[in-house]
């Protein structure tokens, strides 16, 4: 009986241990982190692809790149677009795990485009993350279609040059773009497929920030039913969130799940193979996307285990993820007075290719009914009357030169 109360002692003693053990372990996982997170943004930002650049991104831009890594990857030619122009699919690695990726399916959703190519830069170089990269290169193998849509990333349009949505062809496989890319993966055989897009500045999270990543496990049915397939996507997602949720907390959202089986994801998905949809999208003051792209890059390294994890991730995990909104303006211009009353007016940019660049052109879109809504840009008008383009009347369409105050003539926007 005398003894009891050392033996309390000892496994006090024991939990104590165990704690101070733990919280080493966890610490040391910790630095060991931040060490990691700090040594690849570096990386980044003095080894990205700067060939590419901005949003008017094509073959042209693309093809002298793709031609300088035939050494490295196998590049192939793997079918032809309506107008007749390659579309070439780079693969990389020999592990079990075969993954599919195909970025600018819409021609003007550039961003996961650019992206990709910073993570072939990533896999190239022989300087850095050696181990994590030979790592990569035994577990899967990669391919990917930088550009599937090459005759509209020409005209910058979503569309193909047959004024074709080929996320609504999945089905039909009505243009020679979607059965390439049916054809790849009737062959290839993936285990996951990444379906890399942009979305619209419109986007927004309940906290009143910008989507600046979205993420959605595509619906198999029109039930939404959470099929082995989609459940698998959904943890592949999860894990990219942990390792975005570093960089950009409270900036990463949900897409919208309804099901249709046109789209490409979806169809894959009801297919039984896991697919994810990246949305690239807007970060505060980043219209060209070079940030967005760093970001999608971390969301690479996070997928294929690069970026380690501190836990793994679960199906609970992806729905903590907040579901996009829509409650972004380019610009809202607040307090202005309209015919005696006070209202507010949003601007959106609308995006034209001029002269092989992007000009994003300022276009009056709504007057009034904005309170609920954020701008990327607010100004606020303080209940001045004002001209537009010189001109009182304002109406919906009218691109936008200049607003200013009629009585004091300071400009709002221009
Ligand atoms: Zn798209």
């Amino acid at each position: 009986m005398g003894s009891r109360p050392h033996i309390w002692l000892q496994l006090y003693r024991s939990l104590a241990l165990f704690i101070v053990y733990a919280c080493k372990q966890s610490n040391d996982y910790l630095c060991h982190s931040n060490k990691f997170l700090m040594e690849i943004s570096s990386w980044y930002t003095n080894h990205f692809d700067a060939r590419l650049k901005g949003r008017y991104l094509h073959l042209k831009q693309i093809d002298p790149i793709l031609d300088l890594y035939e050494d490295v990857f196998s590049i192939s030619i793997i079918g032809v677009s309506e107008n007749h122009k390659n579309i070439r699919c780079v693969k990389i690695g020999s592990g079990k795990k075969v993954v599919l990726a195909w970025s600018q399916m819409h021609g003007n959703e550039s961003t996961t485009t650019k992206a990709l190519f910073d993570f072939f830069q990533f896999l190239s170089q022989k300087q850095h993350f050696q181990k994590e990269i030979e790592t990569f290169l035994n577990t899967y193998t990669f391919y990917s279609i930088p550009i599937l849509n090459p005759d509209g990333a020409e005209l910058y349009t979503r569309e193909n040059v047959n004024g074709v949505d080929l996320n609504r062809d999945a089905k039909d496989l009505s243009q020679s773009e979607s059965r390439v890319l049916r054809d790849l993966f009737t062959s290839v055989k993936p285990d996951l497929c990444l379906n890399l897009h942009d979305q619209r500045t419109i986007y927004s999270l309940p906290n009143g920030k910008s989507a600046t990543v979205s993420f959605l496990s595509p619906a198999a049915n029109v039930q939404r039913d959470i099929t082995e397939a989609r459940s698998e996507a959904m943890v592949e997602i999860a894990r990219m969130f942990t390792a975005l949720n570093r960089y950009i907390p409270g900036q990463i959202g949900r897409y919208d799940d309804s099901f249709n089986e046109n789209c490409v994801g979806d169809s894959f998905q009801k297919l039984g193979i896991p697919t994810v949809l990246f949305e690239a999208g807007h970060f505060p003051n980043d219209y060209q996307r070079e940030k967005t792209r760093e970001y999608i890059f971390y969301a690479l390294l996070g997928l294929f285990g690069i970026m380690k994890e501190e836990q793994p991730s679960t199906q609970a995990d992806y729905f903590s993820i907040p579901q996009n909104e829509k409650l972004f303006k380019d610009v809202i211009i607040r307090n202005v007075d309209i015919d005696g009353e006070i209202t507010s007016l949003s601007i959106c940019y609308e995006e034209v290719l001029e002269d092989d660049s992007i000009q994003f052109v300022p276009v009056l879109e709504k007057i009034g009914g904005l309170d609920s809504f954020f701008g990327h840009k607010e100004v606020d008008a303080k209940g001045a009357k004002i001209l537009l383009n010189s001109h009182e009347n304002v109406f919906v369409g009218e691109k936008v030169v200049n607003i200013v105050d009629k009585s004091s003539a300071i400009s709002l926007f221009s």
